[in-house]
This record gives C-alpha cells, sequence and structure tokens, in this order.
C-alpha cells in the first residue's frame, strides 16, 4: 500500500465515525525490518498448499502427468469443436527436459531460447507443436509442494496455447496467458463434476490459488514477453471464469477482454510499517463504508476501535464470550462484546507477505462487523464471505485511488495491483474468524478470493449482504 499523495488532513471533519477510531499500538507491533518487500511471487511468501486434502488417493508423479495429458486431450477432443469449430489433432511433441542438459532442450522454431525459458518452467512452441517442461526443477518441486493436481494445471495451461494455435486465436500476451488459465479452469471444471478417476474436491481449487501465485509461465518462443502473464489476481479470475462458463465463456478473452486490475494500475507501493498503515486505512474504511453505502450507510456498524495485542492468546481473552483455545499465528477478529477488533501477530504476516496481506486481516475483522449489522442471523461463512466481498469492494476505492478515478478526496491510502495478489497470499495463509474469534468451518481459500474479486470488480451489490 502506499500513502496517497493528495491525502488531507482533514478526514476527521467529513465523518465522525472515521474520528471516533482510535488505534492501539501494543508491543507486538515492534519496528520493521527496513527493505523487507516480500513478493507473492517469492518463495518466502508462496503459502504450500499441501496439507489441503484432496478426494482421492495422490497420483504418482508419472502417473500425474500422463493421466492429465490423456483427460485434458480427450477434453479438448470434446469441446474444440463446438467452441471453435475446429477438429482436435493432439499436440505432436510432449517433452520433458533437464534444464542443465542442453542435449534435452527442445527447439523452437530451429532455435534455443535462453536459459530463462527452461529453468523452472513449461511452455509451448506454436512452430514445432510442442509442450515442453522441465522436469528436473519445476514439476518435481511442484509435485512435491503442491500434489498431483498442480501439474494438471499447468499441463492444462499450456495445452490452452496449443488450442490457441489450433484456432488461430491471436491477441495481446497478456490476453492469450489468460484464456489460456481460462482454459485451464474449463477443463478443472469437467473433473469437479465426474465419476472418473481424477475426480476433484473443491478443496483442490485451493491448491489452484497456491499455484497461481507462483506459476512463471513464459510466452511461446520467439516472442517471450516477461510481465505480460497477468497477476495471481488476474490470473485466478480468469481460471474461475472457465470454471464456471467452460471453454466457451473463455472465447472473448481476445475480442471482448475483461477488465485487468495489472493494466489499471499505475505504480507500486512497495510496503508501509503497520504504524503509519493501520490508522490510517482505519480513517479510510470509515469513508469508504459511508461513500460505498450511500444514503443506508450501515458505518454504524463499524467497531469503535483497533486494538492489536502481542498474541493471539491475549486478543482471545480479550474478547469476553470467546469459545475457542488460543493458537498461534496472525490473527484479527471483531468482538462484539466490547465492540472492537482485536489483532495480533500482524507483524509476522507483514514481513512475510507483504502490507496488504496483514491489512487483509483487519479489514475482514472491520468487514465482518459491518455484515454482522446488517443481517445478524446470517450463518458464519455467509458472513465470512460477505466480509470478503466488502474488503474487494472497498480495495477497489483504494485501487482507484493510484489512478484518476473518482474516489471520496479524503481517502489516505492507494493500492497497486501488488497489493491484491498479496491480499490472495493473506486469504491462504490465514483462516477466517468469525465474531469472537471463531473458526469458520468448512471455508476454502477459493471461495473466499472469488468473493474478494466479485466485491472488486462488481461493487458492493454483489456482495449480497442482506437478507
Ligand atoms: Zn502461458
Amino acid at each position: 500500500m502506499a500513502v496517497r499523495t493528495a491525502a488531507v488532513a482533514v478526514a476527521c471533519a467529513i465523518t465522525a465515525s472515521a474520528c471516533a477510531t482510535t488505534v492501539t499500538l501494543q508491543s507486538a507491533t515492534g519496528p520493521v525490518e527496513p527493505g523487507a518487500t516480500p513478493t507473492p511471487a517469492g518463495s518466502s511468501a508462496t503459502p504450500t498448499a499441501s496439507p489441503t486434502p484432496t478426494a482421492r488417493p495422490a497420483l504418482a508423479y508419472d502417473e500425474a502427468i500422463d493421466d492429465y495429458i490423456v483427460d485434458i486431450e480427450a477434453f479438448w477432443a470434446r469441446h474444440l469443436p463446438d467452441v471453435f469449430g475446429v477438429d482436435f489433432i493432439p499436440v505432436v511433441h510432449l517433452t520433458p527436459f533437464d534444464p542443465d542438459d542442453r542435449s534435452t532442450w527442445p527447439p523452437c522454431d530451429g532455435e534455443f531460447g535462453p536459459m530463462e525459458l527452461y529453468r523452472d518452467n513449461a511452455f509451448y512452441c506454436a512452430p514445432d507443436d510442442v509442450i515442453a517442461w522441465d522436469a528436473e526443477g519445476l514439476f518435481p518441486r511442484l509435485y512435491a509442494e503442491y500434489g498431483d493436481f498442480v501439474l494438471g494445471l499447468v499441463l492444462a495451461h499450456e495445452y490452452g496455447h496449443a488450442i490457441q494455435s489450433r484456432a488461430d486465436l491471436l491477441g495481446p500476451d497478456v490476453y492469450m496467458e489468460l484464456q489460456a488459465d481460462c482454459f485451464s479452469g474449463a477443463w478443472a471444471a469437467s473433473l469437479l463434476d465426474t465419476d472418473g478417476p481424477l475426480v476433484l474436491a473443491p478443496s483442490d481449487l485451493d491448491v489452484a490459488v497456491a499455484g497461481f501465485l507462483e506459476f512463471a509461465d513464459s510466452a511461446a518462443l520467439p516472442q517471450s514477453t516477461p510481465d505480460a502473464h497477468g497477476s495471481a489476481f488476474d490470473r485466478l479470475r480468469a481460471f474461475r471464469t472457465g470454471l464456471d462458463t467452460g471453454a466457451a465463456g473463455c472465447v472473448s478473452y481476445l475480442d471482448d477482454p475483461p477488465d485487468l486490475s495489472q493494466i489499471w494500475a499505475q505504480g507500486g507501493g512497495g510496503d508501509l510499517p503497520l504504524a503509519e498503515l493501520l490508522p490510517s486505512m482505519i480513517d479510510d474504511v470509515g469513508l469508504l463504508a459511508e461513500d460505498l453505502g450511500g444514503a443506508d450507510a450501515p458505518v454504524a456498524g463499524l467497531p469503535e476501535s483497533l486494538v492489536v495485542v502481542a498474541s493471539d492468546e491475549v486478543a482471545l481473552q480479550s474478547c469476553r464470550g470467546a469459545g475457542q483455545g488460543p493458537d498461534t499465528g496472525p490473527v484479527a477478529f471483531y468482538c462484539p462484546a466490547d465492540d472492537m477488533v482485536y489483532a495480533a501477530e500482524l507483524d509476522e504476516l507483514w514481513s512475510r507477505a507483504g502490507d496488504f496481506a496483514a491489512s487483509y486481516l483487519v479489514l475482514h475483522a472491520y468487514a465482518t462487523a459491518m455484515v454482522l449489522s446488517m443481517d445478524e442471523g446470517r450463518d458464519v461463512a455467509l458472513v465470512a464471505l460477505g466480509a470478503d466481498c466488502m474488503v474487494g469492494a472497498w480495495s477497489r476505492r483504494w485501487f482507484d485511488a493510484a489512478s484518476s478515478a473518482p474516489v471520496p478526496a479524503a481517502l489516505a491510502l492507494t493500492l497497486s495491483p501488488g497489493d491484491l495478489d498479496e491480499a490472495i497470499v493473506g486469504v491462504l495463509l490465514v483462516p477466517a474468524r468469525a465474531a469472537f474469534g471463531q473458526r469458520v468451518p468448512d471455508l476454502r481459500a477459493f471461495e473466499r478470493i472469488s468473493s474478494f474479486s466479485d466485491g472488486f470488480f462488481d461493487g458492493l451489490d454483489s456482495c449480497a449482504l442482506t437478507g
């Protein structure tokens, strides 16, 4: 996040509710390391999703590659004729290689790419009709960290480029990449409702979320362009489009491209220290709650105070009526008993995953309070998802504040695309808490991020917050 250059100091004059907020920083928020700029794409911030249970026994590595390729080909044999009016022809070369052994590298159009094309990568080369992957580094590592499904996702994405080639689809690189993600989502959907051997559990989609944060994709040789693959946030949205609408829903990616957070984005932000960030953020939430809510703004639902405490244990004890024992790690939740938001161990998350990952926890707690103020009787999972959606709507305003879009003049902060990816990391790393710090059972990160994305792109109306 960044401080908005035009931010003015009169926020309190505009809304009393924002003024009422006090931020208490206790011992947990010591000085933060300067220069720590974690990125979701970096290895240290990338969560490991391996504990995610799957609905079936894991496939062995070689079996996974073989079985997923067979299934992806069967999928396109069924859908390519309907969707694009082209008969399906399988990819000619499916080539594992060792990046340290040039004799195993597949050339593309008679040339070898630079080392970056091969190390930790998978790619499709149209002139030679080859899908190739690093079979010594990338694939074994992905398999070890995330399980077998992630290999299917990468192969489905690369196969998506082969489909583009067969259907003569051409567009700017970033949309070609996102369409390939959309195709991989369409294929994944076919595994959710099947009684075949590769059936997916919805929890496998969390693996996809984690995987998208780290995939280093490369456009096909020779016009490989870095940074044109879409942020994890945009890529996940493309994947979900395919998941929801099938291959036909991916057709418009090139003629009528979707909004892209990555493309609107101006500038970066770096990571603001929490002591500086949190007071401004809470003031901004007061403004946004009023601004987005219009005349019926439930600003009264905003908690009075944010209290940052040293540990989860202290936070839970501070909230009267808390029924659950402490555990370690970053946490933030709304406490209806004293109308406060408690947060603990945010520093750790800040260092590991960035300022907006830590902010997201706190924002989610504020949004939980507001969702409850609108519909007290709502199921805990729906409260949590509604809060994710509301945080998405707020985030959009901070995001717009970095550009020329109209936003409340007194907003203090701005968001960059990297922040949106940090939100995804935060959701993956820290489970949602309901009021009183209660855990929310059976809520998948994928659902939460989808809800956040809905709020971001479609606004508060898409959040279904009342009755
Ligand atoms: Zn690609």
